[in-house]
């Protein structure tokens, strides 16, 4: 996979614009209308000036991995009132209370003791936080994410924590470039997703399915996504390998 430079203002709008015409065409080929679709720029690795051409060139929300590196940005950028923080990348309870003060979503939800821990420092804020629950559809790639047949005992647990308002679940697929071994992922976060809206407790909803980053978006918008994550595609190719982000990422590769 190769990805284009996103350096300049004008690289970015071409980025953007292209990423919007892939998503326009897939939802096409889907039946599905494209403001059905949330594009979530994936800021991570990308310096503060990039990030404020990226928000003259119409990005109103940022995606990143690493909880510190999110807090650093936000409040470098905090005199962009409109921009939202978005935490996509697993969570220690040890730093629940930096997402707690500056995030609007956190994606990554696997575990009570995350949840106990946000909750408690959103009261403290007095915010609340949109959360997606992170679902591992792979098997193997990523020690993270609960097991879907844990998924539904998970969520009936949650509306005993009134600050976090679930919308939903989030996935990596499998690393490959091989889409008979990505779609299979996809496929299993949406039925999961049908099965639970059957039995979700009151104030839970199932709406969001974000699956697909700069490699496989459009099989997963095939599949059903709400939110594509996209960070290459936009900003260019990130110097640190994937493996720092998810830690089996390179040996599944191929
Ligand atoms: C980095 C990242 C992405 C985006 O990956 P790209 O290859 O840059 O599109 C998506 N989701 C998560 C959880 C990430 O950490």
């Amino acid at each position: 996979m190769t990805y284009p430079a996103g350096r300049t203002l004008s690289e970015l709008e071409h980025n953007l614009a292209a990423i919007q015409q892939r998503i326009d065409t897939a939802c096409r080929r889907a039946s599905r209308d494209p403001s059905e679709v949330r594009l979530l720029p994936v800021s991570k690795t990308v310096d503060e000036a990039r990030l404020r051409l990226a928000y003259r060139a119409g990005c109103r929300e940022f995606g990143e991995n690493k909880v510190q590196e999110a807090q650093r940005k936000a409040e470098a950028l905090a005199d962009l009132t409109d921009l939202r923080w978005s935490v996509i990348g697993h969570l220690q309870t040890n730093k629940a209370k930096l997402v707690a003060r500056f995030a609007s979503e956190f994606q990554a939800l696997d575990s009570l003791r995350v949840a106990e821990a946000l909750e408690r420092r959103l009261e403290i804020e007095d915010r609340a936080l949109d959360v997606l629950v992170q679902v591992n559809t792979s098997n193997e790639t990523s020690k993270f994410g609960l097991a879907p047949e844990d998924v539904a005992a998970f969520i009936r647990q949650l509306p005993a924590f009134s600050r976090l308002r679930v919308k939903g679940l989030m996935t990596l697929a499998i690393f490959s470039d091989d889409p008979t071994r990505v779609r299979p992922c996809f496929v299993r976060l949406r039925q999961l997703r049908d099965q639970l809206r059957e039995q979700l407790p009151d104030g839970t909803s199932m709406d969001t399915l974000s699956m697909g980053m700069s490699g496989d978006f459009e099989l997963a918008i095939e599949e059903g996504a709400t939110v594509v994550r996209v960070g290459q595609a936009i900003f260019g190719p990130r110097p640190l390998p994937d493996s720092y982000y998810w830690p089996d990422a390179d040996q599944d590769n191929g």
